[in-house]
């Protein structure tokens, strides 16, 4: 482990806390006081560094912003009713963040860089995590190349980074999806599995043309038939069929393995459904509702946790859910909402202590 005391910190003399109105916060646009910076060069990780939050200086030929070696997490910070501080399986994140650099052939993080830094940071901090409820901080560690070279080969420089932003609920309407069947998000041998950043650039232009036909978000299938459902945006998406909870296999490599998801599954697992990781085709979703055995459908994600989708187009085929008679999504929120600000006892050891 690196001790606290080999990050070198450097405090903002003001905190700008009074600037923001914790009440009332978009996500994503607020940012605390400190931000978490280190270096790689020379084949090692340099003198992590906490300063105040500011701007960078980039040179024009910076690698990543022309061939896209870029690699983020979303983790969140929670208080409980005494004013403590927890991360929700921040190690998770830390796992999956070297899975995403491996993948694009970046070095990895050691954990005592990651985990400490987070800690330290989020503590110094700690003043900017909401108390309401279903507020939070958003934790955004994310590392990217830094050669200021434009030649396409991975870089022998990066820097790995975590900022922190104070946010409210989410997507907290309920949401209509509009199942993709032209556009594709990833493909077996992909990097769909990776928080890669081109994958969310690459995800834009279908998710546009679904917003200006009234979706909010687009459903991706699978890239050979359009057939198998994948997953949503930023979340990963759960079918209730009959007494079992359906959501699609991580086997292809073309789906994220959402912590959400993670916990999303023991979770309905204590609830006494019957969890099934398997593909799902957009067919049997549709014999599902026609039967009436769609009991109901929703998305995963740490930004949203459980969003629930209230209408799910497919071609001509809308199906409309009347989410306000859902039991089983509510409960799952509502379960894990209660663990993570500390109202219900934390079992599993998701919640690490500032
Ligand atoms: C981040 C993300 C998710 C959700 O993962 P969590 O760990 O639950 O936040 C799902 N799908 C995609 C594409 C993502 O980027």
């Amino acid at each position: 482990m690196i001790a606290a005391s080999s990050i070198k910190v450097s405090k903002v003399d003001k905190t700008r806390i009074g600037e923001v109105d914790l009440n009332n916060i978009p996500f994503g646009k607020y940012f605390t006081d400190h931000m978490y910076e280190v270096d790689f060069e020379d084949g090692e990780w340099k003198t992590p560094q906490i300063r105040p939050y500011q701007n960078l200086s980039i040179a024009p030929s910076m690698a990543s912003i022309h061939y896209g070696q870029a690699i983020f997490e979303g983790i969140k910070a929670y208080k409980n009713p005494n004013g403590e501080a927890f991360i929700f399986r921040p190690h998770d994140n830390f796992k999956r963040f070297n899975v995403s650099a491996e993948r694009m052939q970046m070095p990895t993080v050691p954990e005592d860089i990651f985990m400490e830094g987070l800690k330290m940071l989020v503590g110094m901090d700690r003043d900017w995590i909401p108390g309401n409820e279903d507020h939070s901080l958003y934790i955004r560690p994310f590392m990217f190349s830094t050669d200021e070279m434009i030649g396409v080969k991975p870089g022998d420089k990066y820097k790995f980074m975590i900022i922190l932003s104070p946010t409210g609920p989410y997507y907290n309407t309920p949401m209509r999806i509009y199942v993709e069947e032209q556009y594709v998000r990833a493909v077996p041998g992909g990097v769909g599995y990776a928080k890669a950043a081109g994958n969310y650039g690459a995800a834009m232009f279908a998710t546009s043309e679904a917003k200006k036909k009234g979706y909010d978000q687009v459903l991706w299938t699978d890239a050979f038939e359009h057939k198998y459902v994948q997953e949503c945006g930023t979340m990963n998406v759960f079918f209730i069929i009959g007494n079992t909870a359906i959501t699609p296999d991580l086997g292809a490599g073309t789906i994220l393995a959402g912590v959400t998801r993670d916990s999303v599954i023991c979770v309905l697992k204590e609830l006494g459904l019957t969890i099934e990781e398997r593909s799902l085709s957009i067919d049997e979703v549709i014999e599902a509702h026609k039967s009436g055995e769609l009991k109901e459908v929703f998305g995963t994600g740490t930004a949203a946790t459980i969003s629930l989708i209230k209408e799910l187009r497919y071609k001509d085929y809308v199906m409309s859910f009347d989410v306000a008679s859902w039991q089983t999504a509510p409960e799952v929120k509502d379960r894990l909402n209660k663990i993570r600000y500390g109202l219900a006892p934390d079992n599993h050891g998701w919640m690490m202590p500032v």
